[in-house]
């Protein structure tokens, strides 16, 4: 009963504040676990609506949600995304003064703030741990859990540091943690690492039955892209791997009369988002993006996703293609893969593991860069431009951005995205000081007037504000609107944080000498072998044609069902005219057989006992794919794809 009174509670939540009058699937069953103070990890797709569940239930409840999150931009748009809906949530983050996170954590004490967002890099600093026991916790929340898993595709050694947050706070507060990828053996970890008191998983299928996977082998990319874009309808993604290439393959389709436009991380932010929104309004039909596009997109009607390249690795590749059809009409995804494409894989393997002596290069390099001396730095916060780093030391790009990774991994260093961060005020003075100091000093009078006219809430907290306004609504010039702020701040008046648009990066440890740095085997070796092994599994995907896609991808996440009927294997065998039963017996008994002997094909066909012109059938159709092959004495073996490395 009370349990019933609980969900329909939650319900009015959901309806009060975001309007949905009901939940999706698992998004209730994540609720209830959490609410029975169960730690729960739910794995959903992405768009599948995972925020709602860690939301609801810490809005329906006393006390405040801590909630992880590895991107500082993707943070603080979902705490504006709250705070306009009248629930109150702060963030801290790297991007932030000290002085600022001291406020905003005495906020989460005293205050009615419901969301504490926080960057994992900063979950071990003393400022928050001190503070982490007089917070009234309701629910931690792990969002993008997979990001602890040394396993996953997207580690990050910070979020190891999420457990010990179980050491300053009541063991009845449940952890929530949620990802959209996660394979069997990342589920285990994440459990595990996050000391889970039970194993406990929900997750909803990762099916996605509107989706027709689809994946063509062509030499020459660009002329069979363009002829598809043309048949294609609607809205979509192009994939590739370098911001060069999307570039140029934006303009070939303008060109060809194709309404695209490209966008890399390497673009200003502005731009990046003036790009991404001119596609999600429909503007611009095609967006040819490297990976860095799809962190937040939240539009439904994509109608294809094409990967021009093949990714590293089918976590990737299936995140990626689910953006597609989020509308659940039907969609397409699809995969142009040629021969070379391995010889490019071999190129970025090796430039993502750069050899350990360049890594240690590149430390040094950084840190002779931001000037931090030996034995000291640790905790610092420096603004990062890698851009101006490589080409003040002329160091390769891709090589110095994954030695970086290397050094986050092995626990030295942590870099955050660019983020863009707003001018913001916050009054030192009490009001009556301020009004003492206005009668006394009549220059600043207009000004200040001007300022508590505009924004609210400056005595207590930083207040975003933004020098543009100010000057439209005074007619001062944005210059003069900034020195009235800095002389303010140089009297003490108010603290004053400019605005600015950075990358950062976190020492966690002191600067090294070069001998005592050590890469570890766990952290370079050993990720090694397992990013080749996800190579590996997603060359096989697009090598192997005998198997369903959507098969192949849900047994990656171990998840077993039906054949799609809609990828192009399927739309073969389709036209066999043979059933996906009689396909796979045949294909299961001819494997056998092949496992043993090299038979030729009439002995082969004479060993298997179903009608001849069956079997004939699929050993036809395995030839033409590829799965068989026979010798110049006419002996057939089973084919293996060539994979290097194995
Ligand atoms: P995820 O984190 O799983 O990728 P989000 O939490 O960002 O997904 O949610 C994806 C979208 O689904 C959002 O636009 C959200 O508003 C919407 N959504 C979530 N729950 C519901 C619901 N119960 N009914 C309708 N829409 C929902
Ligand atoms: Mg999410």
């Amino acid at each position: 009963m009370q349990q019933l009174m609980n969900i329909e509670l939650y319900r009015q939540v959901l309806t009060k504040y975001w309007g949905f009058t009901s939940f999706k699937p698992l998004q209730e069953d994540i609720i209830k676990s959490v609410a029975e103070g169960k730690d729960t990890l739910g794995l959903m797709p992405t768009g599948g609506g995972k925020s709602i569940t860690f939301q609801v239930p810490a809005i329906a409840r006393e006390g405040i949600c801590l909630v992880i999150t590895p991107l500082i931009a993707l943070m603080k748009d979902q705490v504006n995304r709250l705070n306009t809906l009248e629930i109150k949530s702060v963030a801290i983050h790297s991007g932030m003064s000290g002085e600022e996170i001291d406020i905003a954590l005495d906020n989460c004490i005293y205050g009615d703030y419901k969301f504490l967002y926080i960057s994992p890099e900063r979950i071990s600093t003393r400022i928050f741990q001190a503070r982490l026991q007089r917070l009234n916790l309701n629910l931690v929340a792990v969002d993008e859990a997979h990001c602890i898993s040394q396993w996953g595709y997207d580690f990050r050694p910070s979020y190891l540091k999420i457990v010990t947050i179980r050491d300053y706070i009541s063991e009845k507060v449940p952890f929530l943690a949620l990802t959209a990828s996660a394979t069997p053996q990342v589920t285990e970890d994440i459990m595990k690492k996050l000391a889970f008191k039970e194993k406990n998983v929900l997750r909803t299928s990762f099916d996605r039955k509107n989706i027709s996977y689809l994946i063509r082998k062509v030499e020459d990319k660009g002329t069979y892209l363009i002829k598809a874009l043309h048949k294609a309808k609607g809205s979509g993604i192009v994939y590739v791997r370098s911001r060069k290439r999307s570039k140029e393959l934006a303009e070939l389709m303008v060109a060809n009369g194709i309404s695209a436009d490209f966008y890399h991380a390497g673009l200003p932010v502005e731009l990046r988002d003036k790009k991404q929104s001119a596609w999600s309004t429909g503007e611009i039909r095609v967006i040819v993006a490297t990976s860095a596009f799809g962190m937040g997109i939240d539009k439904a009607e994509v109608r294809f996703v094409i990967h021009y390249d093949i990714p590293d690795s089918i976590e990737s590749y299936f995140q990626e293609s689910g953006r597609a059809g989020r509308d659940d009409k039907p969609a397409y995804a699809l995969l142009l893969y040629s021969p070379s494409d391995k010889r490019h894989l071999e190129d970025s393997l090796r430039k993502k593991f750069p050899p350990v002596e360049k890594i240690k290069d590149i430390y040094e390099a950084l840190c002779n860069y931001l000037q931090v001396p030996y034995g000291s730095g640790k905790d610092n916060v420096y603004d990062f431009n890698m851009y101006d780093l490589v080409s003040k030391y002329k160091l390769p790009v891709i090589e110095t951005y994954n030695s970086l990774t290397f050094l986050q991994r092995e626990g030295y260093i942590e870099f955050t995205e660019e983020i863009n961060n707003p001018s913001r005020v916050h009054f030192i003075v009490g009001r009556d000081d301020l009004y003492k100091f206005q009668v006394a000093n009549e220059s600043f009078d207009g000004f200040i007037k001007l300022l508590l006219r505009s924004y609210t809430g400056m005595f207590t907290e930083f207040v975003t504000i933004n020098e543009e306004t100010l000057a439209k609504k005074s007619a001062l010039s944005r210059d003069s609107v900034y020195r009235f702020l800095m002389r303010l701040s140089a009297l003490n008046i108010i603290r004053y944080i400019p605005g600015k648009k950075v990358a950062l990066v976190i020492f966690t440890e002191e600067r090294l000498v070069r001998k005592a740095l050590k890469i570890s085997p766990e952290n370079y070796l050993h990720v090694k072998e397992k990013y080749i092994m996800r190579l590996n599994k997603m060359i096989d995907y697009a090598d192997f044609n005998t198997r369903c896609r959507a098969v192949t991808l849900l047994d990656y996440f171990g998840e077993e069902s039906d054949r799609c009927g809609i990828c192009d294997v399927c739309r073969e065998r389709n036209e066999l005219d043979l059933s996906k039963y009689e396909f796979d017996l045949i294909l299961e008994e001819i494997k056998d057989i092949l496992a043993g002997q090299k038979p030729d094909a009439q002995e082969l066909v004479s060993k298997i006992n179903y009608p001849e012109e069956k079997v004939i059938k699929v050993l036809r159709w395995l030839l033409d794919h590829n799965k068989i092959v026979m010798d110049d004495r006419h002996l057939l073996t089973w084919k293996e794809p060539d994979l290097f490395s194995r």
